[in-house]
């Protein structure tokens, strides 16, 4: 994509494809020219979002070759704010090739289009606890490309139920489930895509600070989490000399599908929000920036590694002495609408 900036904005011209609705969410669309042959737009966009900022003014680039040529594999889009959503964006946006999948047929139609909107060359339905549609998808992959460059699990699952009161009480069935499908899947995925790079690449996965300090509510997620982490850093020691990396991204707070099981996830993301030094709450966008270090070859000499998207709420040891009162309204109106809830039952 060629990028210009003019009087401190930034602006690209984009050829739209027929079903994406992928550049119009990076910018506004200031003017088009559509005929049948041609759509295109100028756009403007946010530096952040496509991961070009600090370049000078007026300066021309082209910014889609850093994923040129690279096939990779994605899983864990579910709607169009899912993280994986996100990273796969830029990832296209880069020049990248993507395998997409979707896990139940409920989803097809929503996850399809979304794929589509990336230009996804292969889009198959993949259960991680069903070998018979891994077996499958890794048949087309490798029928299709002949093998890969990347991969992006963007996965997990706990029952909602047990995502609140004590993690004691977590169930044998719903830790083992939830290790199954938030853990063992990216080591089964890992070991399968690693036997399709011959000439080595770079896989990614998904944590959160629940994985190594206690956060409310995430309970056995956290306990899946501080498995996958360890899971990434023996990859990492187990592929290393074939030239495949494996890391994770440690992401903030971001309302999706998956988050909104977990207890009182509005006041996570306000209480990040109000402490975190960036004082905000990430983006997908920026989650997929990092992925993007990660996967390409800016990141060829990082593996093992967990890098933290999180507005830098972990390096924190207290919160905010200027947030305080903010956070006094918020424990305010977390206590008026406990009692509401409460008195309704
Ligand atoms: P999301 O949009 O709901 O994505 C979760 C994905 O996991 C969905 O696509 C879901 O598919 C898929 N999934 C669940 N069980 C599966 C199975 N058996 N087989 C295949 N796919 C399955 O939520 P998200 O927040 O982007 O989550 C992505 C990753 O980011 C997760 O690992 C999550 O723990 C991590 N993370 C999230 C946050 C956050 O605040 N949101 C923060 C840090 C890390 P279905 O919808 O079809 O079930």
């Amino acid at each position: 994509m060629v990028t210009r900036r003019v009087n401190g904005a930034r602006f690209a011209a984009i050829r739209l494809r027929p079903a994406s609705d992928l550049y119009p969410r990076c910018g506004r669309i200031v003017r088009s020219h559509r005929d049948p042959q041609r759509l295109w737009a100028i756009i403007s966009i946010r530096e952040s979002d496509l991961g070009v900022t600090n370049m000078s003014d007026n300066e021309a680039t082209t910014q889609s070759t850093l994923m040129k040529g690279k096939r990779g594999l994605v899983l864990g889009i579910a709607t169009e704010r899912s993280i994986a959503y996100g990273i796969a964006q830029v990832l296209s946006a880069q020049g990248a090739e993507l395998a997409v999948t979707y896990q139940v047929d409920q989803l097809a139609s929503r996850v399809t289009s979304l794929a589509q909107g990336l230009g996804a060359s292969i889009i198959q339905p993949a259960d991680v606890q069903n070998p018979e549609h891994l077996d499958q998808l890794f048949t087309t992959i490798a029928k299709q490309w002949g093998g890969l460059d990347f991969i992006v699990h963007s996965i997990a699952f706990s029952d909602r139920k047990e995502l609140e009161g004590a993690y004691a009480n977590t169930t044998r069935a719903n830790f083992l489930n939830t290790m199954d499908i938030s853990c063992y899947s990216f080591t089964d995925l890992a070991r399968r895509s690693a036997a399709m790079m011959p000439n080595g690449g770079s896989m990614l996965t998904l944590t959160y600070l629940g994985g190594e300090r206690v956060l409310p509510h995430y309970n056995v997620m956290g306990v899946a989490k501080a498995a996958l982490e360890a899971s990434v850093r023996y990859l990492a020691a187990d592929f290393g000399t074939r030239k495949i990396r494996v890391n994770a991204i440690s992401a903030g707070p971001v309302k999706t599908l998956a988050a909104s099981g977990i207890s009182d996830f509005r006041f996570i993301m306000r209480w990040n929000e109000i402490n975190a030094p960036l004082r905000r709450n990430i983006t997908t966008i920026e989650a997929g920036n990092a992925a993007l270090f990660l996967l390409s070859d800016l990141g060829t000499g990082v593996t093992g590694e967990t890098v933290y998207v999180d507005a830098g709420y972990h390096i924190l040891g207290m919160m905010s002495v200027e947030g305080a009162p903010e956070v006094a309204d918020l424990l305010n109106h977390m206590k008026a609408e406990r009692k509401e809830r409460l008195s309704k039952k």
